[in-house]
């Protein structure tokens, strides 16, 4: 990817960062920097392609739309949030930068999220790694009944799976259950410990990775979402908890 790539729909003349303000409570405070660095300072993106969060944000203030709507750095950022948490003036950087993807035409955009994203809308637990529901639900008893016979102590553990009622649906990332399978245990016990064994999995929306949201492709980012809600209501779970 050059840096100098032009892409159709980008803004021109200094609007995009108006048009973002546009969207965000108070304007996100988009123009109030202060240029003090503490985004900088503890972004894991920051010197990757000559670009960090002050500079992003100066450059979409100085109206460089080109510049802020083509560059790969946006594809590097991790949507983390920590540059608003120390901010000052608490600029939501993100949410720019989540824009500035918006931008890029979608066959542009990096073929392992876009491809994560459109593997994930195939199948109904939502898995970008392509993992079925059934798929899931034998690995989990395959590794429980393991760590029941093996473990001290956990003759008796327990992995809820579709029981109605529950307090907690608990979605999982479904590398685990494909390819590091026992890193699910210990939070089957701290669920156990932490809530009395009232949670559970689910066979409809259970993957709890979410690549459509950054893939800044919005409709699929919702339907996603809708579907791991509707989950959890079906189930008459009353709280949702997504460990991603
Ligand atoms: S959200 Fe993006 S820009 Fe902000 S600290 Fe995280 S990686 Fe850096
Ligand atoms: S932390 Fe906030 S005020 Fe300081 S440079 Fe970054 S965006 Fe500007």
């Amino acid at each position: 990817m050059s840096d100098s790539k032009q892409h159709p729909d980008k803004e021109c003349g200094g609007s995009f960062i108006e048009s973002v303000a546009e969207l965000l409570p108070e304007g996100g405070n988009l123009n109030m920097c202060l240029t003090c660095g503490a985004c900088s300072a503890g972004c894991p993106a920051t010197g990757l392609e000559d670009m960090d969060p002050r500079k992003f944000l100066r450059l979409a203030a100085l109206g460089m739309d080109e510049e802020i709507t083509t560059t790969p750095w946006v594809w590097m950022c991790t949507m983390c949030q920590r540059c608003t948490y120390v901010c000052p003036m608490q600029i939501n950087i993100p949410q720019l930068v989540y824009q500035a993807r918006q931008a890029w035409p979608r066959e542009d955009r990096p073929k392992g999220i876009i491809n994560s994203c459109d593997v994930a809308l195939r199948n109904p637990g939502h898995s970008a790694m392509g993992a079925s529901s059934e798929d899931f639900k034998f690995v989990v008893e395959d590794v429980l009944e393991e760590v029941q016979s093996e473990q001290e102590g956990m003759e008796k553990l327990k992995v809820p799976f579709d029981e109605l009622g529950k307090t907690y649906y608990l979605n999982q990332n479904s590398r685990e259950p494909v390819t590091e399978p026992d890193e699910m245990v210990p939070l089957w016990k701290i669920m156990n410990i932490g809530t009395g064994e009232d949670w559970t999995y689910g066979s409809n929306g259970w993957a709890a990775e979410n690549y459509c949201m950054f893939a800044a492709d919005d409709e699929s980012w919702e339907k996603i979402v809708r579907t791991k809600v509707k989950a959890v209501e079906d189930l008459g779970a009353k709280i949702w908890l997504n460990t991603e």
